[in-house]
């Protein structure tokens, strides 16, 4: 039930601000997309490498190579995964400044 409302909340913020699929998110850069990265990411002051899984501008999501580790080891997104994963919402100014930190070629 709790889900069912944020959800319908989610809904009419869409329609209120015509932004289809995109979820805000209010950050010190002002309102912006809301991207997720994981907590090592978030955290690590020194790069830990950046797997982008998204190729679609509205739903960015990036890890690091450990998560991805663990996601090869796994198969999927169980609850290890998501555990150890613990994704984080970041604006997207913040996402491309944590890419552009963490990214290794
Ligand atoms: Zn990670
Ligand atoms: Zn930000």
């Amino acid at each position: 039930m709790a889900y069912f409302r944020t959800l319908c909340a989610m809904i009419l913020k869409n329609e209120t601000t015509g932004m289809s699929n995109r979820l805000e998110i209010d950050c010190s850069h002002g309102k912006g997309i809301a991207c997720m990265i994981c907590c090592h990411q978030l955290k690590s002051p020194i790069p830990v490498g950046f797997i982008e899984n998204s190729s679609d501008p509205d739903d960015l999501q990036g890890w690091c190579y450990a998560c991805e580790y663990l996601y090869q080891t796994e198969g999927e997104r169980t609850e290890k995964f998501k555990k150890f994963n613990d994704a984080r919402l970041v604006c997207e100014k913040c996402y491309e400044r944590y890419k552009s930190l963490h990214w290794t070629e």
